[in-house]
């Protein structure tokens, strides 16, 4: 296939990835059977997005950015009873997030141009269906939905189905009226009673809903199907490839079947299919997740652990991060699961090259360095990136009383423990190594404090540093340490797939998706950013959570440093 960047000069030159569908844009490109290649992003506006449309969006608007072409941003919004602005809203700015950068081949995404809506276009959806009346290639039909959809599953003609065109007239203009009430009837094309495909099966076009819409207010009672209004938004915006999931296979012939039925003077637009992506260890589908806000389970559709667009922005997932995953699985014609360590691996990458390293403490235990001064504080070098040379260094104040992890002492040391134990030493990351002398306990035998003496001569960086022990663990400073809330979240559900077998996903929530714990941080922390992530030495990476406050930081993990999930399977 040919590099559709070079048949393209418009496009950017940024490695695009390559699929079947990207193939057949090529092609087309090639063949220059369009002017302009354009696609589009149809959200329903019932629901915030997920990973799932993460995956739709950077294809579609992918696909455009990469041809030259554009994308349109539209709220498929024929369903009145379920949508709402709150929900355009989210779905407006998670596309902006997700793909902000690559505004200039995206419509409806700038703040001067809104997002389209299907129901801009209900008047010429309406001259559709009376066009489509008018050649005897629809009807107006008053069965009930129920007898409605017997009819269509048994193949039978509707008895309504050779009403005279003037009939059909004049019952679309009075149900558009409000003459009348919800069901009484409905707007069906008339394609083939007993077709093998039961979408072509005299398939509804319209039907009565006195009902509000969220966009075009108190105008109409009559609302277009989804799979009448989708194909004619798509003609209606010039698109030229419909890039949808695979279910909708089923539905193209009825797609081309409008289209071709309504003699349209432009270029039609066509249908082409992907496999849905589906994530282990998380449920996709909108209904299930409002579910899971409706109920509590979760602080709101932005919750951290959700696997909503907004919620893995709040966790502190870079849009980088999703735009890596959402190239690296490819786009194919076949359903799967794809393994969370996928999409975990994608956010630790993106973050090991950005996060700057940050000393914090998340169960502290106190040390105090009994050869250390009173009241002496020590600023030491400590590197912000390992990763970027440019990220600089900073300065740590070293005291007398420090605190380490909890796990980083063991009074009773597994084998190969290279970390603190009675008598044993330790390197302080860019400071001295310690040797633990003495262990304080409370009456109740706890351990409250652990008395060591650090070499003095072994300062990281210093002259005489060049000794050598084998653990290194990081610490903070304890009258100089700022508290912070952490949220330690992990994985929603405790099972790869938490429908399997039908179970319901609420019997399968990790108990423990969520932990919250004070830390102990260094104090440069205290100037945290939203914009910035770090990582928090040996520990995670984190981002500042919106809840956060001058004088009381929340950080959120965004991920742990390495897939704890993966030993743990290996244990099992
Ligand atoms: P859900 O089934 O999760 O409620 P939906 O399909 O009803 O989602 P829409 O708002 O209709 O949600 O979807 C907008 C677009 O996103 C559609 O083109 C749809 O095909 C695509 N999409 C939805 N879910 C996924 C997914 N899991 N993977 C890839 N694309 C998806
Ligand atoms: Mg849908």
């Amino acid at each position: 296939m040919s590099n559709p960047i070079e048949a393209n000069p418009g496009a950017t030159t940024a490695p695009a990835p390559s699929d079947f569908i990207r193939d057949i844009v090529a092609q087309h490109v090639v063949e220059k059977k369009y002017p302009r290649i354009h696609t589009r992003f149809p959200p329903e506006p019932n629901g915030y997005l997920h990973i799932g449309h993460a995956k739709s969006i950077c294809l579609n608007f992918g696909i455009a950015r990469e041809f030259g072409g554009t994308c349109n941003l539209r709220m498929d919004d024929t369903n009145p009873a379920k949508e709402d602005v709150e929900y355009v809203d989210s779905i407006t700015a998670d596309v902006n997030w997700l793909i902000g950068g690559w505004a200039d081949h995206c419509l409806g995404l700038t703040p001067a141009k809104a997002p389209f809506y299907a129901s801009d276009y209900f008047d010429h959806i309406y001259e559709f269906a009376v066009a489509l009346i008018k050649k005897g290639k629809a009807f107006v039909c008053d069965m009930t939905p129920d007898q409605t959809d017997e009819y269509r599953r048994l193949g039978k003609p509707s008895p309504f189905r050779d009403r005279s065109v003037t009939e059909n007239l004049d019952l679309f203009t009075r149900m558009k009226n409000g003459e009348f009430p919800d069901g009484a009837k409905i707007l069906r094309a008339k394609i083939i009673v007993d077709s093998p495909n039961i979408w072509l099966r005299d398939p509804l076009l319209y039907r009565i809903k006195h009902t509000d819409h969220h966009h075009t207010g108190s105008k109409w009672c009559i609302y277009p199907m989804y799979d009448f209004a989708h194909c004619l938004s798509d003609y209606i915006e010039g698109i030229t490839h419909s890039i949808c999931t695979l279910e909708f296979e089923v539905h193209r012939p009825l797609y081309d079947w409008i289209l071709e039925n309504l003699d349209l003077p432009r270029a039609l637009p066509k249908q082409y299919e992907f496999a849905r992506l589906s994530l282990g260890y998380t449920i996709m589908s909108k209904r299930k997740l409002m579910q899971l806000v409706d109920e509590n389970l979760v602080t709101g559709w932005d919750d951290p652990r959700m696997p909503t667009i907004s919620g893995i922005r709040r966790r502190g997932v870079r849009p980088e991060a999703l735009r890596n995953f959402a190239y690296n699985i490819g786009i194919t014609k076949y359903n799967g699961i794809t393994d969370v360590s996928v999409l975990e691996f994608a956010i630790r990458e993106d973050l090991n090259k950005r996060a700057l390293r940050r000393l914090a403490v998340l169960r502290p235990i106190k040390v105090v360095i009994t050869n250390f001064a009173e009241g002496k504080i020590e600023e030491l070098d400590a590197t912000n990136s390992p990763e970027d040379e440019t990220a600089g260094k900073r300065k740590v104040p070293f005291s007398r009383e420090l605190y380490i992890e909890r796990d980083d002492f063991a009074e009773v040391p597994p084998p190969k423990f290279f970390r603190l134990k009675p008598g044993g030493e330790v390197r302080l990351k860019y400071a001295y190594i310690i040797k633990c002398e003495e262990v304080v306990k409370d009456t109740s035998g706890n351990i409250t404090e652990l008395r060591c003496t650090a070499d003095l001569d072994s300062k990281t960086g210093g002259a005489t540093s060049a000794r050598k022990v084998k653990g290194t663990i990081h610490w903070v400073s304890a009258p100089h340490a700022v508290d912070a809330e952490v949220r330690l979240y992990d994985r929603l559900f405790t099972e790869a797939e938490p429908e399997k077998d039908g179970r319901d996903f609420k019997s399968v929530l990790n108990p423990k998706s969520l932990e919250v714990i004070t830390a102990k941080c260094e104090p440069s922390l205290k100037d945290a950013k939203p914009t910035e992530r770090y990582q928090f030495e040996r520990m995670a990476y984190f981002a500042l959570d919106l809840d956060s406050q001058p004088g009381k930081l929340v950080f959120n993990r965004t991920i742990t440093l390495k897939d704890a999930w993966a030993k743990e399977s290996q244990k099992k």
